[in-house]
């Protein structure tokens, strides 16, 4: 049977990195769900509509066709037939996803399209996101949490894990704050561990090691 393994947590944990690793490992689909709510994200922006706009955002949230490619050694994505996966990890776009995605008729519809992608994967996908294991595939046959320090994840994010630039790495970690507390403070679907998901903590495991959990968990 089809196996679904839900991976959740705030950015900077390595869970994109994880998940594509896992998912080829296994032979497995895998699916970035964050791609999708900033694609969603790029289209309104790229529409002249404003993100803070929840009623403008809903009526348009039917627009844009999102189409996810669910290979782990390449994933695509695209916004009615176009490539966005530069263009949506702009600084634009990621500081307006949270409100974008907080509009209820956007998570519907992006839940819907994530719900379908992961029936019907034939052998089974990665799904990784924020409400995954709570809320898009509650029964997934795994569900891990991923956590690390603030220091950790922003060391990540900004690459910067030799130390070098101190008041980059603070920008950064300052950044990923305001979104994990505007991601958080949302009415609906907020980052949440589910009662039956496995929490890691990756602060202190290398990226290898965190792989080599999952894919335990996942084997077991
Ligand atoms: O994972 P990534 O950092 O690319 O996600 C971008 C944003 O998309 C998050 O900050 C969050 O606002 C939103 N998101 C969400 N639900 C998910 C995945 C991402 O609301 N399942």
């Amino acid at each position: 049977a089809a196996v679904i393994v839900a991976i959740d947590g705030p950015a900077g944990t390595g869970k994109s990195s994880t998940s594509k690793a896992v998912a080829a490992k296994l032979g497995l689909g895998y699916l970035d769900t964050g791609a999708q709510y900033r694609a969603i994200t790029w289209w309104m922006v790229n529409n002249g509509i404003d993100a803070d706009d929840a009623t403008a955002v809903a009526d348009a949230s039917a627009k844009p066709v999102i189409v996810s490619g669910t290979d782990p050694s390449g994933p695509t994505i695209t916004v009615d037939g176009v490539d966005v996966s530069g263009p949506i990890r702009t600084q634009e776009v990621t500081s307006k996803v949270s409100a974008v995605s907080a509009v209820p008729e956007v998570r519907a519809r992006i839940t819907e399209l994530q719900r379908s992608i992961a029936a019907e994967a034939p052998r089974g996908i990665v799904v990784e996101g924020r409400d995954i294991g709570t809320t898009v595939l509650p029964d997934a046959d795994v569900k891990v949490f991923l956590t690390a320090s603030a220091e950790a994840r922003a060391a990540r994010r900004s690459g910067e894990l030799k130390g070098k630039d101190a008041a980059g790495l603070a920008a950064t970690q300052a950044a990923l704050a305001k979104r994990d507390a505007a991601d958080s403070g949302r009415k609906t679907s907020p980052l949440a561990k589910a009662d039956d998901a496995i929490e890691v903590d990756t602060t202190d495991l290398t990226l290898e090691q965190v792989i080599e959990c999952v894919v335990t968990l996942v084997e077991e």
